[in-house]
C-alpha cells in the first residue's frame, strides 16, 4: 500500500548533480519563496571535469569531489533518496521506499548511466592489470599511475557510440598519456591507437586539423568504426568489431598493456522506462525550451535530456537558467520566455598546458566565450588551459551552483524580438 499524498512541493527536482544544484539555486534566487525539493541519494558530489586532470596527474582527486549538504542552497530541501518511477500524468514520482511525491512542476536531472555491463568482462577488468578509466573517480588516480609506469608495449584508448558525456574525454586521456610518453622519451617503445566506434576524430570539424597535428605528433593509430566488445583483464587482450575494408565488421582481438576505457551511455532505468523517455530513452524535450514536448509540468536538463547538445558541465550551466525561467512562467500563466541555443563546450587537453576549446551549440555553430585575438578556440593555447585548470572549477563551484550566472544569462524571447 502507498502511503498518503501530502500537499505537492511546488518545484521538485530528480537529481543533485551538476544541472540539479545548478537549476535549484537559480530558480530560488529568483523566488526564494517557493518551496523546492531536491531529491539525490549521494552524500558527494563530484566535479566530474576535473577527472581528466586527476587522471594526468594535475588535480588531486579530492579537488573535485565535495559534500552534498554543503552545496543544496540554504531554503532549498533534500530527500536523500532516488526515485524509482516518474508519473508525470498524475504529477507524481515515487521513491525507493515506495512513497510518492507530488509536485506542481517536476525538473529532471538525474544524469546518465554508465553501462558498464555492456562490455563483457569490463566490470571485473577494471583497476588491475593495466584496465583504468578516468570516467571514475576511483580510477583516475590509477590512470595517472599506469601513465607514470608504462616503459613501453601497447596502449589502447576506446571511445564508444554517441552520445556521451564529454565526447572529447577518451581522446583528452590518449592526449595527456601521450604527452607524458612523449616528455619521458618514451614514445618510441610505445604503440598508441585509438579505437573509435564513430567515424569522425570530433563531431565539429573546425577543431579536426588542430587535433590531427596532435594525432600525429604522438603517431596514434587512428582506428574509426571500431568498437569494444569484450575485455579480458587478466590475458590482456581487447575485442574489437571493426568496419574492414570490404565495410563488413568483423571481430579483432588485440593484446595491450594499458588501456583507458570510455564505457557506452544510456538514459538511467528509471528514465528509460517511463512515460517521459523519447524514442531513444532521453527526456523527451523541447531543444530550445526544455519543456517536456508532451507534460507541460516537466522541464529537464543535463545528461538526460535528448536536446541534441554536446553532454557537459558547460551546457548544464546554460541549461539552468534557461529552465529557471521557463518554469517560473508556467507557475505564473505566462508563455515561455527563455531559449537555449545548444551551447555545449569541451576542452581538449591536446598536452599539459595548452587546450583545444571547443565550444559550439545546436548544428556544430561555434559559439565562441572570447573574442579570437582573445582566445582561439581552433588553436591550441595556454590561455584555455589556464581557463580550465584555474578559473572553471571557481566558476563552477562559486558560480554556477550558487545561481550567479556567469557566462550563463539566458537569452529571453522579448530581448529576441527587440533584435
Ligand atoms: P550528474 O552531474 O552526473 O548528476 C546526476 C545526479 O543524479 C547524480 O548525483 C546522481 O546520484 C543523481 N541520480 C541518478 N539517478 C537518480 C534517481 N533515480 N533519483 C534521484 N537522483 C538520481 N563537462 C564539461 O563541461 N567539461 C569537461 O571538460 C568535462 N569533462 C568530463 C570528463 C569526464 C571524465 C566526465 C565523466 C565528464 C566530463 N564532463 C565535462 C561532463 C559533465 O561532468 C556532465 O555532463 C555533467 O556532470 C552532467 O550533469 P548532470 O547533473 O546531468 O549529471
Amino acid at each position: 500500500m502507498t502511503a498518503p499524498v501530502a500537499k505537492p512541493i511546488d518545484v521538485l527536482i530528480v537529481g543533485g548533480g551538476s544541472a540539479g544544484i545548478a537549476v535549484a539555486a537559480s530558480v530560488h534566487k529568483r523566488r526564494p519563496g517557493l518551496a523546492i525539493t531536491i531529491i539525490e541519494p549521494s552524500e558527494t558530489h563530484y566535479y566530474q571535469p576535473g577527472w581528466t586532470l586527476v587522471g594526468a596527474g594535475v588535480f588531486t582527486p579530492e579537488r573535485t569531489r565535495r559534500s552534498t549538504v554543503d552545496l543544496v542552497p540554504k531554503g532549498v530541501e533534500w530527500l536523500r533518496t532516488s526515485v524509482r518511477q516518474f508519473h508525470p500524468e498524475a504529477n507524481e514520482v515515487e521513491l525507493q521506499d515506495g512513497s510518492r511525491r507530488r509536485y506542481r512542476l517536476l525538473v529532471a536531472a538525474p544524469g546518465l548511466k554508465l553501462d558498464w555491463e555492456a562490455i563483457p568482462g569490463l566490470s571485473a577488468a577494471l583497476g588491475q592489470n593495466g584496465v583504468t578509466s578516468n570516467y571514475r573517480y576511483d580510477l583516475a588516480p590509477y590512470t595517472w599511475r599506469l601513465v607514470q609506469e608504462l616503459k613501453s608495449g601497447r596502449a589502447l584508448f576506446t571511445q564508444p557510440p554517441m552520445p556521451i558525456k564529454c565526447a572529447g574525454a577518451p581522446q583528452k586521456a590518449l592526449y595527456l598519456s601521450a604527452d607524458h610518453w612523449f616528455r619521458q622519451n618514451r614514445l618510441n617503445n610505445i604503440e598508441i591507437a585509438f579505437h573509435n566506434a564513430g567515424a569522425v576524430l570530433f563531431g565539429v570539424k573546425d577543431y579536426v586539423p588542430a587535433l590531427m597535428e596532435y594525432v600525429r605528433k604522438y603517431r596514434t593509430d587512428l582506428r574509426f568504426e571500431s568498437r569494444l566488445v569484450a575485455i579480458d583483464g587478466r590475458g590482456r587482450t581487447a575485442t574489437f568489431s571493426e568496419k574492414g575494408a570490404d565495410g563488413e565488421a568483423a571481430e579483432v582481438t588485440r593484446p595491450f598493456d594499458f588501456i583507458h576505457v570510455c564505457p557506452p551511455q544510456v538514459a538511467p532505468d528509471a528514465v528509460r522506462d517511463s512515460p517521459l523517455a523519447g524514442p531513444a530513452g532521453w527526456i523527451d524535450v523541447d531543444d530550445a525550451t526544455l519543456q517536456h514536448k508532451r507534460f507541460e509540468t516537466v522541464f529537464a536538463l543535463g545528461d538526460v535530456c535528448s536536446a541534441p547538445n554536446a553532454k557537459t558541465v558547460a551546457a548544464a550551466r546554460k541549461q539552468a537558467p534557461v529552465v529557471a525561467e521557463n518554469l517560473l512562467a508556467v507557475l505564473d500563466g505566462r508563455s515561455l520566455p527563455a531559449v537555449y541555443d545548444g551551447y555545449g563546450s569541451c576542452p581538449l587537453t591536446v598536452e599539459r598546458g595548452k587546450i583545444v576549446l571547443a565550444e559550439f551549440g545546436y548544428g556544430g555553430k561555434l559559439l565562441p566565450t572570447f573574442p579570437t585575438w582573445m582566445l582561439d578556440g581552433t588553436k591550441p593555447t595556454r590561455a584555455a588551459w589556464f581557463l580550465k585548470e584555474r578559473m572553471l572549477p571557481e566558476i563552477y563551484w562559486q558560480g554556477m551552483l550558487k545561481g550567479r550566472e556567469w557566462l550563463a544569462a539566458p537569452a529571453l524571447a522579448r530581448a529576441r524580438e527587440v533584435a
